[in-house]
């Protein structure tokens, strides 16, 4: 392993614009289960009938049974991983993270250029007149939370059930969020692919773009992902891995 790491922070150091991909193996160290493990959400909700927006729309009270139970989990604190992501930025090595996690811990432990690919939990819209509301406001609110914004000519309030800002199932990725996302990836000729299991497409095309780039790929991972072909593949929990990566680049610098 400390070969692997060594040539790790070699490439690195050489490299002119490294980027991030992230997933929910990132934030399980904080205490939010990833999708696929056997204490995940979706072993307890089918996504089709608690996460599309269909379903939303059809019956949003039931779907918040399920949000609200997100909720608690996701009052978490960024993990020791995290803050060596934004350390990495805040050095200049790390350009920037396109993350496919909903929860803000990136941006809660510092990291400055954030792309949120599948939207974010911190922030919920009206889906009837669009007024946005942050999370702040909307834990103090009863459940299911009711836009409280005043319709013209006293019509009272518009009462529609608020749709945090994630990306279900059958939504389209937000124009934004692409847009962010292919900017960051441009000309990045390294790519560190953390906590992810790359089924999701099209977050899982990204580091094959920057492959076609003729840049590398470096995998932090409990266990390599055979699809994602990894230049290296540092097997093992990503906040010991990314901290032993930070201070081997550092170490080599000093
Ligand atoms: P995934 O659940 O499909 O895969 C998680 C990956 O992380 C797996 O490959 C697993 O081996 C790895 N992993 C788990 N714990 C790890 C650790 N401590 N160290 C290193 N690796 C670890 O997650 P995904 O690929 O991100 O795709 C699932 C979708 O679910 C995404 O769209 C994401 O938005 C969403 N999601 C987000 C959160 C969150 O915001 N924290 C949580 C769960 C799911």
């Amino acid at each position: 392993m400390d070969q692997l790491l060594n040539q790790a922070a070699q490439w690195m150091r050489e490299a002119n614009k490294i980027i991030a991909l992230t997933g929910a193996g990132v934030s399980t160290e904080s205490g939010i289960p990833d999708f696929r493990s056997a204490n995940g959400l979706w072993a307890k909700y089918n996504p089709a009938e608690y996460a599309t927006l269909g379903a939303f729309r059809a019956n949003p009270v039931k779907v918040w049974g399920m949000l609200s139970e997100m909720e608690e989990v996701l009052r978490t604190e960024p993990n020791v991983g995290h803050r060596a992501m934004a350390d990495m930025e805040a050095e200049g090595l790390l350009h920037g993270i396109i993350t496919q996690n909903i929860d803000g811990l990136h941006q809660e432990a510092g990291s400055k250029e954030v792309v949120e690919f599948h939207g974010s939990s911190r922030t919920f819209s009206c889906l009837q007149c669009g007024t946005s509301y942050p999370r702040e406001k909307v834990i103090s609110m009863e459940r299911p939370p009711l836009c409280t914004k005043q319709t013209p000519m006293g019509g009272g309030a518009c009462d529609t059930i608020l749709k945090p800002d994630f990306v279900f199932f059958d939504e389209m990725i937000p124009m934004s969020a692409i847009a962010g996302a292919a900017k960051m990836t441009e000309k990045a000729d390294l790519i560190l692919v953390a906590g992810t299991s790359c089924e999701v497409y099209p977050a899982s095309e990204i580091p094959q773009q920057v492959r076609a780039q003729g840049g590398r790929i470096i995998e932090i991972n409990l266990e390599p992902v055979p699809e994602l072909r990894a230049d290296i593949s540092l097997v093992g929990k990503f906040s010991k891995m990314v901290t032993t990566l930070h201070s081997t680049i550092q170490n080599a610098r000093s």
